[in-house]
């Protein structure tokens, strides 16, 4: 059997709902919202299911989908992209990365990875053939400098997969960040594959701005994005890229045998979702930023360290003040004696890991979260 698989583990966002199963415990592992996602949305689907087409769709998505995602990224992005040569559907934004980096890696091209990174990326890159190079960040900022990025690119980097809003550190990237790496990929000529399913949770005075945005980067984009994370539906994997024709051509060959289409009764609901009005978006954001805080301050209360959350569904706790040196031991340990899972941070790194902060999601209800701030009261 292929190598890449054979030798890999099961992910742990997996193993931890398990054991969560197992020992009844209060869930804050895997990055999933107790919100049910919004009933008009919903209600389009099933609507759909019951008296649309449920036959295969277009390939590239159907055009009613196509058209929003273009409207919605003008709209809240202000970026023009051209539904019928810059837009593809794909069964959520793994299979977009999957797919993009199959169509865009020669064996033996190098692709950047910034650890923290989610746990797919290593081992799709690698069957794709690419090499990886690894860029590795830090609580409790999480930024890269222009040094790191240099000992990083060399002439054979084809690509480098960028997740902002980073999971699971939960930052935002700058303007600044952004042009450093821009003016690397320009320089290199290397194609950036941007996981970009965060940009509409992102709190307080944050903006997600996305990199196909900045100078020199029309062309050397593709943006990915996510109906379940915008619509917290994230059962649904309905996702998004965006790319310029000419990159789009050959991510679109990968696609059609992958997965080829995605359902349409789900894209014709997202595609009425993302017109929903403004105040949708910016309401589901001040209630995850309301769960944060809540989350945030109740840690803050038993003494815990908590690190600064921009974006995301994440917070993370340092358990070093704890005296604790082993994220994953801790993590066993939390779910099977306090009845609370997480996520070990370590489980993002290739090499050198982070072992001492733990990742939490607080997109729950008031309920789940008081119940696993009691129980970690207990514990800790
Ligand atoms: N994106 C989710 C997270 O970070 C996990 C998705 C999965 O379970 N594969 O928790």
């Amino acid at each position: 059997m292929n190598p890449t698989f054979s030798n890999l583990t099961t992910s742990i966002f997996e193993v931890m709902s398990r054991l969560a199963r197992e020992h009844q415990a209060v869930n804050l592992g895997q990055g999933f919202p107790d919100d049910p996602g919004p009933e008009d949305v919903r209600r389009k689907a099933a609507e759909a299911v019951i008296s649309g087409w449920n036959q295969y769709p277009p390939m590239m998505g159907i055009p009613e989908l196509r058209q929003a995602v273009a409207a919605h990224y003008a709209h809240h992005h202000g970026i023009g992209f051209d539904p019928d040569a810059e837009i593809m559907i794909t069964s959520g934004a793994t299979e977009a990365i999957a797919g993009a980096l199959l169509a865009l890696l020669a064996p033996g091209d190098e692709v950047i990875l910034f650890q923290p990174m989610y746990d797919a990326y290593l081992p799709l890159v690698r069957r794709a053939g690419g090499v990886a190079k690894l860029v590795r960040l830090s609580p409790p900022h999480w930024r890269f400098d222009e040094e790191m990025l240099r000992e990083a690119f060399s002439p054979k980097t084809k690509v480098v997969l960028f997740n902002n809003p980073l999971n699971p550190a939960g930052i935002v990237y700058s303007a600044e960040d952004l042009d450093l790496l821009a003016r690397f990929c320009a320089e290199f000529d290397a194609v950036a594959l941007c996981d970009e399913v965060w940009e509409h949770v992102v709190f307080d005075n944050h903006r997600h701005l996305p990199l196909i945005a900045r100078a020199g980067m029309r062309e050397r984009t593709v943006k990915i994005g996510s109906a379940g994370k915008i619509f917290s539906l994230t059962g649904w994997k309905v996702g998004f890229v965006c790319a310029a024709p000419a990159l789009m051509r050959v991510l679109a060959k990968a696609h059609q045998f992958i997965t080829f289409t995605t359902p349409p009764n789900l894209q014709a609901a997202v595609a009425y979702g993302l017109g929903k009005e403004d105040g949708y978006f910016a309401g589901t954001r001040r209630a995850f930023a309301a769960s944060r805080d809540r989350f945030s301050q109740g840690l803050s209360r038993l003494g815990l360290k908590v690190l600064p959350c921009e974006g995301t569904y994440f917070l993370n706790l340092d358990i070093a003040p704890l005296g604790e040196s082993d994220d994953v031991e801790f993590c066993q340990r939390l779910v099977k004696e306090r009845g609370v899972a997480a996520i070990p941070i370590s489980a993002f790194y290739e090499e050198a890991p982070v072992k001492t902060v733990v990742r939490f999601c607080f997109a729950k209800t008031d309920a789940t979260l008081d119940a696993a701030l009691d129980r970690l009261g207990r514990g800790l």
